[in-house]
């Protein structure tokens, strides 16, 4: 962009994707995804560099570019909000919005997964976010059905104790 174009002169322009795919997941985030579907559990694998517990589990530690060790071990079911987002648009795949998604370090993680946080009132999403602020701790609820999906799972709100 010219730095002298006016933003009025600015244009917004209309576009669509839309298309399905299929996503082959590999061994370590099938696993990862079975895991979920089978045991209710969260697995994460160790970096043999950096020793983190990498969660969600994958095949390499995105630190070190080191393969992780083939060693499973199970994360905590509550964690920490590291970031939230509020999203408004209705996007294909995804609920109904008004939705909050969270990147969450479970306990005896050291990395964060994303998901859905529910049952936040989102009336006042200048009040949600302060709620979040100061209520950052989560806990996973597993689905009754579950298909091997990250949704699965999602986080619900933890008191204050
Ligand atoms: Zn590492």
């Amino acid at each position: 962009m010219n730095p002298s174009t006016p933003v009025e002169d600015l244009l917004l322009l209309p576009g669509n994707w839309n298309f399905d795919y299929t996503y082959f997941a590999g061994a370590t985030a099938s696993r990862f995804f079975a895991e979920l579907r089978d045991n209710q559990r969260i697995l994460g694998r160790r970096c043999p560099g950096c020793e983190r517990l990498v969660v969600p589990a994958r095949s390499y530690c995105d630190a070190c570019y080191v393969a992780t060790r083939d060693e499973w071990e199970p994360v905590g079911t509550e964690g920490t909000i590291d970031a939230f987002g509020f999203i408004s648009t209705k996007f294909p795949g995804l609920p109904d919005p008004p939705l909050v998604i969270a990147f969450v370090t479970l306990d005896g993680a050291d990395s964060a997964i994303l998901n859905f946080v529910e049952g936040i009132d989102l009336s006042d999403e200048s009040a949600a976010g302060e709620y979040l602020f100061t209520h950052d701790r989560v806990r996973v609820v597993f689905s009754e059905q579950r298909e091997g999906r990250i949704t699965d799972f999602h986080f619900e709100s933890v008191p204050n104790s």
